[in-house]
């Protein structure tokens, strides 16, 4: 049982505003009907602010599973626009070589993630494409059908939790996607997320407003 005055406590509504603040400025660049480019452009710096501080991610949304990564859905947008999803590593965790169909933003929250971008050879088998990125906390990385969809996402740690906050132009846990196995077809796969409740971005009672 966590007390109001925890600051850390999942029913204080003050530590979210972060998250809140992310969710009403991606709804308004949203709102300008931007092309990808300037999504993925102008959504990054967003992004990149969100992720500045990891003091705000409650800690239902930030527990490991002892053996698959977990995927937590944060924020899913009114018309499912956009949403954002918490990616928890435990150690030594990674996806699958996988497709999104839409753009999708990285953010690192806590710890580090390796980013393998892979594409396709003539055979249609999944073949690594450059070197992977390191993820470092406040980094932000992009992956779309434009600039590149194909990737693998691992915790750079085989000691320790890895936390990355992911945004998607669509509600991701649904989109029908595939995974791409060394040796195989592609596999289509349907994520859905970890989680069954959202955590509350709109108890105002703390933020120091005047009623009228
Ligand atoms: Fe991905």
């Amino acid at each position: 049982m966590t007390t109001p005055e925890s600051p850390l406590a999942p029913t204080d509504p003050a530590p979210i505003a972060p998250l809140r603040d992310f969710v009403v400025a991606f709804g308004r660049l949203l709102d300008e009907r931007p092309v990808e480019a300037r999504i993925l452009t102008d959504g990054a710096p967003l992004l990149a602010e969100l992720v500045s501080r990891d003091n705000w991610l409650p800690a239902a949304y930030a527990a490991p599973h002892p053996t698959y990564y977990q995927q937590y859905l944060l924020h899913a947008d009114s018309t499912e626009r956009f949403s954002i999803v918490s990616f928890v590593w435990g150690p030594g965790q990674k996806t699958p070589v996988h497709d999104h169909t839409v753009w999708g933003l990285i953010g690192m929250l806590q710890g580090a993630e390796y980013n393998q971008p892979y594409v396709l050879d003539d055979e249609g088998r999944p073949r690594p494409s450059g070197d992977p990125d390191r993820l470092e906390p406040g980094a932000v990385a992009a992956v779309s059908p434009t600039i590149g969809d194909l990737h693998r996402v691992s915790n750079a740690f085989d000691d320790r939790v890895s936390i990355s906050i992911h945004v998607y132009g669509a509600n991701i846990g649904g989109v029908h996607r595939h995974t791409y196995p060394e040796d195989g077809p592609p596999k289509p796969f349907v994520s859905g997320y970890s989680n069954t409740t959202l955590p509350n971005l709109w108890d105002r009672s703390k933020d120091g407003r005047r009623s009228a």
